[in-house]
Formats: C-alpha cells, structure tokens, sequence
C-alpha cells in the first residue's frame, strides 16, 4: 500500500473550501442561481440536482437542489447574487423545452435539462 495515494485520497476528498450557497426549492430555481452566477464568472457547483428526480422509486427526501460556491472568496458576492434573486418580483413565466419538455424561465436561451435551443412558443402569446 502505497502510504502518499492514501494521504493523497484523503486530502482531496475533503470539501475544502466550498460553502454552500443556496438551497433551492426546485430545480429551476436551482438553475436560475447557477445562470446569475455563471453571469458574475462565479464558479458553482450544483448539488441533490437528483434529490425530486420523480421515478418512482427514490422515497422523498428534505434534500433539495442546492448551489455551493467552488471559491470561498466568491461566497460574498454570491449571497449578493441570492439576494438579489430573492427579492426579484418572481415571474411565473415559464417557457418549455421544444426538446425535453422541461420548464425553463423566459429569459434562458438554453434548456437547463436537456442544453438544447429554447425557442419562444408564439402561440402562448396574444
Ligand atoms: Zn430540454
């Protein structure tokens, strides 16, 4: 056994210096956080992305999407960014995927599931 690999295993599994960022209520809420994030070159990583996957066969856990900041030195910043969103009128408009069928908010340009091209559904509009 080579005593260095285990040292090695051990160091990187440790959550080093990411915090958690956000608990979302749902996927796209989840998303939406990651994309105003990605916005602000914040590097994130999305977590329990699984946890409402819906098949049936996974019972219900509290567990939901959350987003956590790769850099401690973004982690200010990014509560700024939740704020922000959290205090945003909250849209219901949703768009769904021409691909997937996935909601996804109007202003995405890419499916969050799925990363295909969103087009606007011209008949939902007046
Ligand atoms: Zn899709």
């Amino acid at each position: 056994m080579n005593e260095n690999a285990v040292k090695f295993f051990a160091e990187t599994d440790l959550p080093r210096i990411m915090k958690k960022l956000y608990s979302a209520n749902n996927l796209m809420e989840a998303h939406i956080v990651l994309d105003m994030l990605e916005h602000a070159l914040i590097p994130a990583q999305l977590f329990n992305q699984h946890a409402q996957g819906g098949m049936g066969d996974i019972p219900f856990t509290h567990a939901y999407p959350e987003v956590w900041v790769i850099r401690d030195e973004d982690y200010e910043r990014g509560r700024r960014i939740v704020q922000h969103y959290e205090t945003m009128p909250q849209s219901n408009q949703v768009i769904s995927c021409p691909t997937c069928g996935e909601e996804n908010p109007v202003n995405f340009q890419l499916c969050w599931q799925c990363g295909n091209g969103l087009e606007k559904i011209s008949s939902q509009t007046p």
